[in-house]
């Protein structure tokens, strides 16, 4: 049972002779009160996912030998898999999450950029990039939070639902990687969407009744509609980007219910809950996947809970979904990964030589595109953190609290530098955000994105004036980066060589992005509102003349941003394509039993924010998985009694082009 209820003693309940009538009415409506909120709570689809507890993994150990999957991780991937796989009780599943619970702060939408940095982050930081990137930030470092609860990055997400574009999926198809075109995925986006907005589920794009919620947010400032009508005015379309086109402006779409935050937990766990092979364990981290040295089958987990160290067999399969960090890392502990890099950190031994943390995508851009407004409409923080606006949420999911992180609109545009600007295929996304560095005086902004003290004086004089911020977000990035091993111990955290603008082209696009930024600042909309680009210079930038793109450039370079959508490092790809780790069904080359189902398989990033691909991806990898292992009962019995043998009922794959890199790339060498 869930943890809300643990502490509930109930009143026993039995034979009351000997109790005075007096204590027994007393107790009666004790009992009743506790009997309802017990049902209610029992009932309730929303009620956390409890931890499984001791003695019912120790009881599935000895009785039945482990579970027949373990899914490691349980975030947007995870969420998913654990739900389908435990589909139909016909397998038993185990989903380990190194988390604990969200929280109901966590549920506030507007609140989404203050659990950075917290208990529920993981709280990487991607290593100094000195000359090239965040070179504004504490450090010089940027930072990277992760998930590290129940429903992992899609509790500290700002909720934005979008796909991406119809040609990413076409071109991972082209790339050999059967059954990802768009033709194909999209059941999959519409096969978890409940989408709330009528308006939207009219059409063919949208569907209803799956388990993520999807709407607008209730309630937005005047600001969101000049976005939009900005938009209108400089010739773009006023659109659903998750529709028929992309290029356009629109008001976002975020995995909302209600007013609050519908994160992959409460989507996909909360409501199978009681499934009796379906077992949750929280702060439970996985150390290392076993595998057999000789055959090089995944037969299990290690992992620590609670100051104890587990081993869990997985009779069938371990699924990893740890995220784009952290399963590239459990990948190379447990000896999957660059040759080269595992002798250098002592991991022994070599299971298979694979270029595992390679390939590291995200997105990124700059925060500096900020701006103030002459009136009062926009999210400051001492007009909407008020007794009104709280009531509002509680009481009725509206007002400003449900604003996800502040993000009132979002546009795709194509600079000058797209492959076929006419193609509707664009290479830019805009976040806009109804404030700026200083409409919470410093208190999130600054801490989240980690701004140093020159950068921050530069915004302090902004403190609680109105204004808004627009987000540049490259949307195919040419720079790649790599996630390493600190050391061969579980407990060091990974190395993280982001690799931003080790490709200069993507400069180039962010450059143009800004242009067009001030160019949209201009328009009637905005002119009505008086707003102004903030022209104090960026700290370390006074050498260059504002407004040129030599400014443009270092401030760029300074106040460098991620959009938080790490991806790529245990990438996808035919047999003979050198840089993929697993194959189109997302099993990992030469180790059967084993299979990556998070971001990390992306072969290339969508053009857009990366959790509903990611649900896509966990969704279509849970009928690959329930495909591969269909009508295999007596089979898999059959062949367990050959010793250490894979007892799966495919073949599993082998790579046929050579594996891993030779040594570091070049962006860990010239950071
Ligand atoms: C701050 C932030 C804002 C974002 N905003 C948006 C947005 O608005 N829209 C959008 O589409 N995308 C957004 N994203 C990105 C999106 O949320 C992620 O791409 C997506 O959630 C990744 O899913 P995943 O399953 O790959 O990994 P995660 O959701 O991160 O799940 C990994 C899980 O594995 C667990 N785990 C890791 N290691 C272990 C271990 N060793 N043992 C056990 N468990 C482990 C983690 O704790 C975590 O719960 C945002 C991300 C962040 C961090």
């Amino acid at each position: 049972m869930s943890s809300y209820f643990t502490s509930v003693t109930l009143p026993a309940v039995g034979p009351l002779s000997g109790a005075a009538p007096s204590a027994v009415s007393a107790l009666l409506p004790v009992a009743l009160l506790a009997a309802t909120l017990l049902l209610r709570h029992l009932r309730d689809p929303e009620a956390p996912p409890g931890d499984a507890g001791d003695r019912r993994l120790l009881l599935s150990r000895r009785r039945r030998g482990g579970y027949d999957f373990i899914v490691v991780g349980g975030g947007s991937a995870g969420a998913v898999l654990a739900n389908r796989l435990s589909e139909g009780g016909r397998w038993t599943v185990l989903l380990l999450e190194a988390g604990g619970q969200e929280t109901a702060m966590s549920d506030v939408p507007a609140a989404a950029a203050y659990l950075q940095g917290g208990e529920m982050d993981w709280g990487f930081r991607a290593e100094p990039q000195p000359g090239r990137a965040c070179l504004g930030l504490r450090e010089g470092r940027c930072r990277w939070p992760r998930g590290k609860v129940i429903g992992g990055s899609s509790v500290l997400n700002y909720m934005l639902y979008v796909r991406g574009n119809r040609r990413d999926y076409d071109g991972w198809e082209a790339d050999g990687n059967k059954g990802w075109g768009y033709r194909r995925v999209l059941p999959y986006f519409l096969k978890s969407e409940d989408n709330r907005n009528p308006y939207l589920t009219d059409t063919k794009y949208h569907s209803r009744g799956g388990y993520l919620t999807v709407q607008e947010a209730p309630w937005r400032t005047p600001l969101a509609a000049a976005f939009v009508e900005a938009g209108v005015e400089m010739g773009f379309e006023n659109r659903d980007a998750n529709g028929e086109n992309q290029t356009g402006f629109m008001i976002p779409q975020g995995t909302l219910r209600r007013g609050n935050r519908c994160s992959a937990a409460k989507a996909f766990l909360s409501p199978v809950r009681h499934r009796r092979n379906l077992h949750v364990a929280l702060e439970s981290v996985a150390t290392k996947v076993l595998i057999d040295p000789q055959t090089r089958v995944a037969y299990g987990v290690r992992f620590r809970r609670k100051g104890r160290t587990w081993a869990m067999r997985a009779r069938k399969e371990v699924v990893l979904a740890a995220g784009a960090i952290n399963s590239p890392q459990l990948l190379m502990l447990s000896g999957v990964g660059p040759a080269w890099h595992l002798e250098e950190k002592g991991v022994a031994p070599l299971v298979a030589d694979l270029p595992v943390g390679e390939n590291l995508m995200d997105h990124y851009g700059t925060g500096a595109m900020v701006f103030t407004v002459q009136q009062p409409v926009s999210l400051v923080q001492t007009r909407y953190e008020t007794l009104d606006s709280v009531l509002r949420y509680f009481l009725f999911g509206t007002g400003a609290l449900t604003v996800p992180g502040g993000v009132e609109g979002l546009a795709w545009i194509s600079t000058k530098h797209a492959e076929n600007p006419g193609d509707d295929y664009p290479d830019v996304e805009f976040h806009f955000i109804s404030g700026n560095p200083g409409s919470d005086a410093g208190r999130s902004l600054r801490e989240v994105l980690g701004l140093n003290d020159d950068v921050w004086r530069m915004y302090r004089p902004m403190t609680h004036t109105d204004g808004f911020s627009v987000i540049p977000m490259i949307l195919r990035p040419k720079s790649r980066g790599a996630v390493r091993l600190g050391s061969k111990s579980p407990r060091q955290a990974p190395v993280i060589y982001a690799g931003y603008f080790t490709d200069g082209r993507d400069m180039d696009v962010l450059v143009d992005a800004v242009k067009f930024i001030v160019r949209l600042s201009e328009t009637k909309p905005f002119r009505s509102l008086d707003a102004t680009y903030w022209e104090t210079p960026m700290p370390g930038c006074e050498h260059e003349q504002m407004h040129t793109d030599a400014y443009w450039e270092c401030m760029i370079r300074h106040y460098t941003v991620t959009i938080y959508h790490y991806s790529g490092t245990a990438k996808m790809g035919p047999p003979g394509d050198p840089g993929a780790v697993v194959d189109p069904r997302l099993r990992v080359y030469g180790v059967p039993g084993l299979r990556v189902v998070d971001a990390s398989a992306f072969p290339r990033v969508p053009s857009g924010n990366t959790n509903a691909p990611v649900i896509m991806l966990a969704e279509r990898a849970s009928d690959l998985i329930k495909e591969d292992w269909a009508g295999t009962r007596r089979r898999t019995r059959r062949r367990r009694r050959k010793k250490g043998a894979y007892e799966g009922p495919t073949k599993w794959p082998e790579k046929t082009a050579g594996s891993s890199s030779r040594g570091p790339s070049d962006n860990e060498r010239r950071p």
